[in-house]
Order: C-alpha cells, then structure tokens, then sequence
C-alpha cells in the first residue's frame, strides 16, 4: 500500500542511533549540556503542550523539578534533527487532586497538571491527543509509551524472578543473579478489512460506545502466519470464511505494546454466527453506507476513532486507495 506509512504512528524516520545505547557517557553529556531533553510521561500519560492548531510534547531539561518524580534512568529515543530525545516515567507523582476517570470508561480525558510544569504543560491521554501530534512527535511518544509500560510491567527476570534492571538505556533489562538478557516486547496483532463484494465485515466488542462498529482484529498466535491468523480470528468470531489475504499497513499501537498489521481478506462466505464472548454484534456494510458512516450522517452506526488503523483502512477502501 503506498500511502501505508501515513497511518497516525507511521514512520517518521526518527533516527534512534541505537549504537550510542551502550554508550553511557556520551548520553549522560548530552543530558548534561542540554544537548538532551526529557519527555516526562506519568502513567502512561506524555506531558504535552497546545500549539493552537495541534499539540506538541514537552522537552524538559534533565535538571527540569518535574523530573525529580522520576524513577528507574532515562530511556533514550534517539536524535530529533540535532537534538537528544530522552524519556522518564515519573508515575511517582500523586496528584492532589486524583482526577482519575472511572475504569470503566472508553477512553480516560481527564488531564493532570503538575505543580512544577511551565503553563499549558499537561499530561494527557495519548489516544485521545495522537492525531494532535506531528509524525515525529507521533513515534516518539508511542516509543517512550510502550517502552516505559515494557519496564513497569517487566520488572522481574522471567528466568529465576530476581528484579532485573534497565540496561543499554532503557532498551534491554539484565538480571543482576543469573545474567539473563530481556529484551522490549512488542505483540503482533492482525486487523482487517473483510470484503464481499460491494461490503465490509465490521463488529463491536461488549463496552464499546454505544453505536461504535470497527474491523475485526486479533493477536497473532505463535507459530501462526499473518494471513493465518486473520482467518482463524474472522472464522472464531463471525464463522466467515476468508479465503485471499493481503497486508496492507501496519501500526505502531501503544496501548500497551502492539503491532497492528492492517490485511485485507476476502471472504468465501457471508452467514454471521457470532462467538458472544469475543463480539457484542457483527454486520456487512455496504460502500455506501460506510460512507455515510464516516461523514457521522449514519443513524445507528459510528466508524472507530481517527488515528486507529481501521479509520484508515476504511477511509481507503473507500477512496479506491488500497494499492
Ligand atoms: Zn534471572
């Protein structure tokens, strides 16, 4: 797919000098000089700014208040047109006022201000603010995310369950008791655009908001190929049969550590039969009404969010732009 790299977290050609991991020194100069800056993320939350049109994430000095929060080193990003990129987990920090969304909601809006910020400097949800975000600005807070979320949730050696620590900044975990490596994960998962003909195979989860229809999407399970997977997780959740697979794009997603590969499938069959515990309700959409769907004219049906690989996909099945 030519425009494939134009999806929200595409590549923006970062470059992440991987060769200066190792290189402590040299990392802790630039830190020192100024040449390096600190996105602080809280929770999974980058610090971002408004620029008025859009939003932008906060560099802070590595000397910045704020970043007294943080704990574990810094992970290092790479260089951003001259400058180092560097990011810190301060989830230490309590806020006075806990203004956590319910867990039960879609998607968390609420914003936290700390006291040490400069003004209109806020953590917020990623999700809600990618398509704020410049490309670079884009990979570089999906990288930070997904590699802060790898080290809260990978802290203990999978080998002998000793604490591990953070090794060639930030980009492996060492094990100080048996010397094993680990290394970031990220999880393959397939999403795709089911056709038959003129229409397109979409499904709701249970919790989605009222109304909300997407691709079907799944994780690749070991030993499994892309294109098997997609027919094995369209099979289990609808009972359609997919027989041709293509890849199309893929995302970086992360929420907390996925790969989305965008496929397109076509299907063999069209008789629903719906797997209630993965799928609230599937249905065929015509060109024409997804149409509608997106331009928000739909009565009862409302696309998946912007910056998700399925808007995109949709958006260029129905623009012929698939190739
Ligand atoms: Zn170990």
């Amino acid at each position: 797919m030519k425009l494939a790299e134009t999806v929200t977290f595409g590549g923006s050609g970062l470059d992440r000098k991987a060769h200066l991991r190792g290189d402590a020194a040299a990392l802790a100069e630039a830190l020192a000089d100024g040449r390096g800056t600190v996105l602080p993320i809280w929770r999974g939350k980058p610090m971002m700014e408004d620029t008025g049109t859009g939003a932008r994430l906060a560099w802070l000095p590595a000397d910045h208040p704020v970043l007294q929060d943080a704990h574990g080193k810094r992970l290092f990003l790479g260089d951003d047109g001259g400058a180092w990129r560097f990011a810190a987990d301060v989830s230490r920090w309590q806020p006075e006022l806990d203004a956590y969304a319910p867990l039960d909601s879609f998607a968390d809006d609420t914003m936290q201000v700390h006291p040490a910020a400069g003004h209109g400097q806020v953590f917020r949800e990623l999700r809600l603010a990618m398509t704020l975000l410049t490309p670079r600005d884009a990979e570089l807070a999906a990288t930070a995310k997904a590699m802060l979320g790898w080290h809260r949730s990978h802290r203990f050696c999978a080998r002998c369950g000793t604490e591990s620590v953070m090794a060639q900044a930030g980009w492996q975990r060492t094990c100080p008791a048996c010397g094993a490596h680990h290394f970031p994960r990220t999880d393959p998962v397939v999403i795709m655009l089911i056709t038959h003909g003129n229409d397109l195979l979409l499904g709701r989860s249970p919790g989605w908001p009222g109304g909300m229809y997407s691709l079907l999407a799944g994780f690749v399970e070991p030993g499994e190929t892309m294109e098997a997977a997609v027919r094995r997780e369209v099979a289990e959740e609808t009972a359609v049969q997919v027989g041709r697979v293509d890849y199309l794009a893929s995302q970086p997603w992360p929420y907390p550590s996925s790969l989305m590969f965008g496929c397109r499938g076509e299907a063999l069959s069209r008789d629903i039969t719906l797997d209630p515990a993965e799928l609230e309700d599937a249905l065929w959409i015509s060109r024409e009404d997804l149409a509608e769907a997106m331009a928000g004219r739909h009565p009862t049906l409302m696309p998946a969010r912007k910056g998700a690989i399925a808007q995109f996909l949709m958006q260029n099945w129905l623009a012929d732009r698939l190739n």
